[in-house]
């Protein structure tokens, strides 16, 4: 929109501007000169005119120039780059040098660098009109962009490519929550565009690297960009991943595909605000039926939002169908757990199935991924979750595909040792856990945890069979994880071979350099003899 300068129409008042009528400043030998800088968009616009009485006008985040300042006061810490002679007239304003209420010209960035730091972000006066007759006051509204300054710790952190920069290294931030700011280093140079959350300790999730404002058009070129590498998948399921937060550029965003409808998971401030845009995106780019917020994880409470499950566009189900694999399961999506199904062990299950057979026993089943996906290869299946929901759609998904499965509720720490004590035997068994250590104090008891479990595993499993164990623990890492499975096939006694490495699926792809985005670890392993 072009600002009023540019329009060159005399300036408007606006109501937060309150006028003092008869007054002349001209008349009390005043010469000032004055704009006022408010944030609203980016753009520079006179909001008032009248003439002076600045007493009147100096409250709360206005403040006069004394009459007596010399030139444009505001503008002297440029005085360096500009011509010391220079008209008081003349300010720098958004890039542009204004003389009275026209634009005459562009002013280079560095200028307006010095600019902003003088004015740190509050509205002030930046002008004095010391030659002026005919005296006014310029109000204008400059809006200045949200920047958050970072400290030398915080550079390092966007050099290397982490898109998180924690509050600690946040030197200062003219901004609120949730805008998307421009991100200076200590020296004033741009270091990038981030989301700014003022509650999370990730103070800051950086969108570029660049100095080019990250704005909507590249968030739904990314959008886009994120659903065209899925399409190129050719992904064996009408549930997966479409979009994976960091890893796809739109940090702490989830957009999962269930069929026609779609979960979205905004776990930021910024991409809180970004939703309604990101739902109009999905809806253009997917035509969906239904799109469904599952914004209910805990880490919304981190950054200070609600936590809320709801309809943002068309119609969602109770319980909606999707294939994977040749299987049929009804998914509840606003009350399974993640977005409905754990959508990044759909490759690790067809994996899995290359080597099921015989007596399979699948640990942790919540309702029925492992063992429906191996079953049908298997003589005997049975399937422990400690969910009594879990276990009765374990058995209407198995009936509906017509896959035998003994589905019992149960604790798996507990159902191991029984079975240790009953000498049952298996050829195929699975260990799919849920996070042990979901912080890094708990590392301790999640290595006992995930170490006795593999243990009992392998000590149940017949000489030639698989074990296909799984970590999801971000806190363990997959050499941490491999330490354990040794330590525990040595506690079993029994050799063991690693047949294959897996990660989570593709559509759940790991960002290099952002270790957090590495976070399921499953191994297939062969106990020898
Ligand atoms: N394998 C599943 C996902 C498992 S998620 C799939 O492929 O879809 C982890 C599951 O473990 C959850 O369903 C949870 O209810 C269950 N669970 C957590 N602790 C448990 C315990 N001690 N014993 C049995 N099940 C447990």
């Amino acid at each position: 929109m072009p600002s009023a300068f540019e329009r060159r129409v005399q300036p408007q008042r606006e109501n937060f501007v309150r006028e003092t009528e008869g007054d002349d400043a001209s008349a009390h030998g005043e010469d000032v000169g004055v704009i006022v800088l408010a944030r609203k968009a980016r753009r520079v616009e006179v909001v008032a005119e009248r003439g002076a009485d600045t007493g009147d006008l100096v409250r709360g985040d206005l403040f006069a120039l004394p009459r007596t300042a010399e030139h444009d006061a505001a503008i002297g810490g440029t005085r360096g780059h500009c011509a010391a002679d220079r008209e008081a007239d003349r300010r720098i304003v958004d890039r542009r040098l204004a003389v009275g209420a026209v634009i005459v010209d562009g002013v280079a960035e560095p200028r307006e660098r010095v600019f902003q730091m003088l004015l740190e972000g509050k509205a002030g006066v930046v002008g004095a009109n010391r030659n002026s007759h005919s005296v006014r006051l310029y109000y204008v509204g400059l809006v200045m962009t949200p920047t958050v300054v970072i400290s030398a710790r915080g550079e390092d952190r966007v050099q290397s490519g982490h898109p998180w920069i924690y509050r600690a290294d946040v030197a200062s931030a003219r901004a609120s929550g949730g805008e998307i700011v421009e991100v200076r280093t200590p020296r004033g140079r741009v270091a990038g565009w981030a989301l700014y959350s003022d509650r999370s300790q990730i103070a800051l999730r950086m969108l570029s690297q660049r100095e080019a404002p990250t704005g909507e058009a590249a968030i739904r070129a990314r959008i886009a960009s994120a659903i065209a590498f899925r399409e190129s998948l050719k992904i064996d399921a009408t549930a997966y991943r479409l979009v994976h937060g960091e890893a796809d550029l739109l940090p702490s965003l989830i957009v999962d595909r269930y069929g026609d409808h779609l979960v979205v998971q905004a776990l930021s401030q910024g991409m809180d605000r970004l939703l309604p845009f990101i739902v109009s995106t999905l809806n253009d780019l997917l035509h969906p039926k239904g799109i469904l917020a599952r914004n209910d994880p805990r880490a919304r409470v981190l950054e200070g939002l609600e936590q809320r499950v709801e309809v943002l566009s068309g119609d969602v189900p109770e319980s909606v169908t999707v294939t994977e694999s040749g299987i049929e399961y009804d998914v509840d999506l606003r009350r399974g757990q993640k977005t409905g199904l754990f959508l990044d062990q759909r490759e690790n299950r067809s994996a899995a199935a290359q080597y099921a057979r015989g007596r399979l026993l699948d640990c942790f089943s919540y309702n029925g991924g492992f063992a429906l996906v191996l079953g049908r290869l298997c003589r005997e299946t049975i399937a422990f979750d400690v969910s009594e929901d879990a276990v009765v759609r374990v058995r209407q998904n198995a009936q509906r595909n017509g896959v035998a499965v003994d589905a019992r509720v149960g604790n798996v720490f507990d159902e191991l040792r029984g079975l240790e004590r009953t000498r049952e035997r298996f050829d195929t068994i699975v260990l799919d856990p849920p996070a042990f250590a979901k912080n890094k104090a708990a590392i301790t008891n999640a290595r006992a945890g995930y170490k006795e479990i593999n243990l009992r595993a392998l000590k149940l499993l017949n000489p030639g069979g698989t074990l296909v164990t799984c970590s999801c623990s971000y806190h363990i890492n997959e050499a941490a994880f491999a330490e354990l499975v040794y330590e525990a096939s040595v506690d079993a006694n029994t050799p063991v071979t690693v047949v294959e490495k897996r990660m989570q699926g593709r559509d759940h792809p790991v960002l290099l350099g952002v270790p957090e985005t590495y976070y399921l670890k499953c191994f297939i392993l062969r106990k020898l003899a």
